[in-house]
C-alpha cells in the first residue's frame, strides 16, 4: 500500500468513526481521493444528519435593492458607481411587485442583496423590513440583509454592530445570512474586495447578529483565483465559527464570470461541474457541526442536483438574482423539470417552508 492509499484510509476511518478531519487531511482528500471516494465520503457524512433519499428545497427570489455601489470589488459585474448611469434604487411598490410575484409563484422567502450605496442610510432598510412586515405578515419570510451589507451600514451609520442588529430586529429582520462571503481569507479580500471588508469584521459582525437573537447561514463561493489552502481555510474559519455561535446552512455556489474585470484577466474560465461538486463533498465532510449543506442550482442549473449524492441535502429554486445573472447564470422557471433531475437521481424533495420556521436558533 502506498502512503497516500494509507493516509486515505486514515482519513476515512476518521469519518466513519465521526472524528474531525484537520486541514491537511482536507488537503490530502482534495489531492488524492478519487471523486468516488469523496461522493462515497461525503453520503457518510451526510448520513449523520439526514436520511439517504430525503433532501428539502425552497422557492425564492433574490432582490436588488440597489445596484450603485462604493466597494469596486473586481468579481462583480453588477455594480454602478454613484453618479454613474444606470444606476437604481427600488422603490416599495418595486419590491412588493416582485414579492407578490413570487407569492403567485408559490415562493415564500426573499433574499436581499444590494450595493454598498452611500445615499441609502438605515432608516432606508429599516422602513423597506417595516413596510413588508406590513403588508406580508409572515406569509412570507426575508434574507435581510446580507454581512457585507450590515458590514456597511453599521459603518455608515457610525453605529456599533450589537447596535445596527438591534435596529435591524426591531424592524422585523430575523435573519441576516452570510451572503457576500466569497473567500474568507484576508489575503483574498485584498486581492479583490479591499473595500468591502477584513475577515475579521465579518465573523465579528456574524457574532454580534447571533448575540442580538438572529438567526445565520454561512456560504462561499469558490472558482476565482483561489488556492486550494485559501478554500479550506475558508472552511476551517467556517468551523470555527460554527462551533463558537451558530450558522443554520452552508451554500456553496462558483463565480460567473462573465462581464467582470476579473473574468476578463483570467480568461472567463468557469470550473467545471465535476470540481463543484468534488468541493462540495469536501464541504459536507469538513463541516461536520452544519447539518443543512445546500448546492447551487443557480449556478451549476441541473448539475447542481448531482450534489446531493456528494453530500448536499437542500437547495434553491431562484427566480431571480440580477447579481449572478449579470455574470452569466441563468435562470429556469420550470420547477418540476429540475425537481425531477433529483427524483431520477433517488431523491424524494420536500418543500421547506422558511416562512413557517419560526424555531428558536440552532446553535
Ligand atoms: S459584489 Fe457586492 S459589494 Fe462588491 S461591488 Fe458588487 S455589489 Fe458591491
Amino acid at each position: 500500500m502506498s502512503t497516500s492509499s494509507a493516509s486515505l484510509s486514515a482519513i476515512r476511518r476518521k469519518i466513519e468513526g465521526r472524528e474531525r478531519i484537520s486541514p491537511a487531511d482536507a488537503l490530502l482528500l482534495w489531492r488524492e481521493a478519487p471523486d468516488e471516494e469523496m461522493r462515497s465520503l461525503a453520503s457518510l457524512a451526510r448520513a449523520r444528519f439526514h436520511a439517504p433519499n430525503a433532501c428539502t428545497y425552497l422557492l425564492m427570489r433574490i432582490i436588488n435593492t440597489t445596484n450603485v455601489c462604493v466597494a469596486q470589488c473586481d468579481y462583480c459585474a453588477f455594480y454602478t458607481l454613484p453618479g454613474q448611469a444606470g444606476g437604481y434604487v427600488l422603490s416599495q411598490e418595486q419590491v412588493f411587485a416582485k414579492i407578490d410575484e413570487l407569492l403567485t409563484l408559490g415562493g415564500d422567502l426573499v433574499g436581499f442583496n444590494g450595493g454598498f450605496n452611500p445615499q441609502l442610510s438605515l432608516d432606508y432598510y429599516c422602513d423597506l423590513v417595516r413596510a413588508i412586515r406590513a403588508r406580508y405578515g409572515d406569509r412570507i419570510e426575508l434574507y435581510a440583509f446580507t454581512i457585507a451589507e450590515f458590514l456597511y451600514l453599521a459603518d455608515h451609520a457610525s453605529l456599533p454592530y450589537a447596535a445596527t442588529a438591534e435596529r435591524l430586529k426591531q424592524a422585523g429582520v430575523r435573519w441576516i445570512t452570510g451572503g457576500g462571503s466569497e473567500i474568507l481569507t484576508e489575503d483574498f479580500r485584498r486581492r479583490h474586495s479591499k473595500f468591502k471588508y477584513t475577515v475579521a469584521q465579518f465573523f465579528a459582525a456574524q457574532a454580534a447578529i447571533v448575540a442580538a437573537g438572529l438567526r445565520t447561514t454561512a456560504t462561499m463561493v469558490i472558482g476565482f483565483d483561489e488556492t486550494i489552502e485559501e478554500r479550506i481555510e475558508h472552511l476551517d474559519r467556517t468551523r470555527r465559527f460554527q462551533d463558537e455561535t451558530g450558522a443554520e446552512s452552508f451554500l456553496c455556489w462558483n463565480f460567473k464570470p462573465y462581464s467582470t474585470p476579473l473574468g476578463d484577466k483570467l480568461g472567463n474560465i468557469e470550473i467545471t461541474p465535476a470540481e463543484y461538486l468534488r468541493h462540495l463533498a469536501l464541504s459536507r465532510i469538513y463541516l461536520d457541526n452544519i447539518p443543512r449543506i445546500r448546492t447551487s442550482v443557480l449556478t451549476q442549473n441541473e448539475r447542481a442536483l448531482e450534489g446531493l449524492l456528494y453530500g448536499a441535502d437542500d437547495f434553491d429554486l431562484p427566480i431571480e438574482d440580477e447579481v449572478t445573472q449579470k455574470a452569466g447564470a441563468t435562470i429556469n422557471l420550470n420547477f418540476d423539470k429540475i425537481l425531477n433531475v433529483a427524483r431520477s437521481l433517488g431523491f424524494e424533495p420536500t418543500y421547506r417552508h422558511v416562512a413557517l420556521d419560526r424555531s428558536a436558533k440552532a446553535i
